[in-house]
């Protein structure tokens, strides 16, 4: 199948699979006070060298972690455990309404804590309501945790407006840069950010590795492991060498790739679009003008349900709705609720990623099944009704 779910998961860079394969071929524990095991330990440092260069934060702000789930984790559990503790005075935490489950989740879990969690809104395009957010963050505000690039639509956030906000007041700010990381340029010192987590299957590297970035200036989370003191206490655990050295090749693929400034990916998304056009296909853009991701988009499809069309593309091209973690479930995803979808007009969404491996010979195969999948499913409903 034409692989089209980069929201879900990315293909695996070549060269994060070459640097992984001479990984596992030499053994080696970067703990261990012995040739092998300074061998690991370089490669660890070449990894997280690559990682940090390709958000502009320097090696030892990266703490690795199993993905961006535990980068997120960490960063809101952790930071709250250990800086409300010491400042009782702050206890309110902003999350936007339309955030992945692991920050939702893990902030709703810290309400027991004594935490207030406000989820703010966004507009019907997917974005952040920052005059809302900018009311909600008062002196009360300990940490906001506002998505870099949203995992459903594709919308990139006013990041740097909201951590100037929350900064404003001395609270801190998290931000969820799992969808961004390889498909946009991403600086922490620009962004002015506290903490950002970022996943490296997201970005064409291996599944299971991900980083949590903390800057300098900002307090250390409480680790959510205990154990050893890999990561300086704050992810204890054997280092995964080749997985690291897998995401540090991936990100130094990615550092390359967004400097080719040729809009790869945006060229292939607008020419697949064009091509439902031609062969009139009905679509709508769910995030309605406002800015997403190159490659990537969220369309709705008037009559076509986004369950079915999946289905009945399974064969030939890979697309998903929603979240991968909520599809399968009947309930309505709740980033397209919050943008004011009805639970009908959101089982009419899909979204798609064009990744740097593709070509235009895909973009025309894909947009031919696209369209054929979507008119039997249409008639199907239609069947069904009569
Ligand atoms: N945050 C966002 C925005 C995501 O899209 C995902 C992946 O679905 C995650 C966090 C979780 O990332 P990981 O699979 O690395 O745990």
């Amino acid at each position: 199948p034409i692989y089209l779910d980069g929201f879900a998961t990315q293909p695996l860079a070549p060269e994060a699979r070459t640097a992984m394969l001479s990984a596992w071929d030499r053994p080696g524990n970067a703990g261990s006070p012995n040739a092998a095991g300074e061998q690991a330990a370089a490669l660890v440092a070449t990894g997280r060298a690559a990682v940090a260069s390709l958000i502009g934060a320097s090696p030892g702000e990266i703490t690795f972690t199993s993905g961006a789930t535990e980068a997120n984790n960490l960063a809101l559990a952790g930071v709250l455990r250990a800086v409300h503790r010491a400042c009782h005075s702050r206890s309110r935490v902003i999350v936007s309404a339309v955030e992945h489950k692991s920050v939702l989740e893990t902030a709703d879990t810290l309400r027991s804590e004594g935490i207030e969690v406000i989820r703010c809104p966004v507009d019907k395009t997917g974005r952040l309501n920052v005059a809302a957010f900018a009311e909600l963050a008062d002196e009360r505000l300990l940490l906001a945790s506002i998505m870099l690039v949203n995992n459903e639509t594709g919308a990139i956030q006013p990041i740097a407006e909201a951590a100037a906000l929350a900064h404003r007041v001395g609270g801190l700010f998290h931000t969820d840069a799992a969808q961004a990381i390889g498909k946009i340029p991403v600086n922490v010192v620009e962004l002015d950010v506290d903490y950002l987590s970022i996943s490296s299957h997201k970005c064409y590297g291996p599944m299971g590795i991900g980083a949590l970035y903390r800057a300098s200036s900002a307090p250390a989370p409480h680790p959510l492991l205990h154990g050893g003191r890999q990561e300086r206490g704050l992810r204890p655990g054997t280092e995964p060498v080749a997985l690291i050295a897998g995401f540090g090749a991936a990100a130094a693929v990615a550092a390359a790739e967004l400097a080719r400034a040729d809009h790869r990916e945006d060229v292939l998304l607008e020419s697949f679009l064009e091509c439902l056009s031609h062969r009139q296909l009905r679509h709508h853009r769910v995030t309605d003008g406002h800015p997403t991701v190159p490659g990537g988009i969220a369309l709705s499809i008037p009559g076509v349900d986004g369950d079915a069309l999946c289905v009945a593309l399974a064969k030939t091209v890979a697309i998903s709705t929603g979240s991968a973690c909520t599809s399968g479930q009947l309930t309505t995803s709740h980033v397209l609720a919050a943008m004011g979808f009805s639970a009908k007009s959101a089982k009419q969404v899909v979204r798609v990623y064009f990744n740097r491996y593709l070509d235009e010979v895909h973009v025309v195969l894909a947009a031919d099944e696209f369209v054929a999948a979507a008119e039997r499913c249409r008639l199907a409903t239609g069947e069904l009704r009569q």
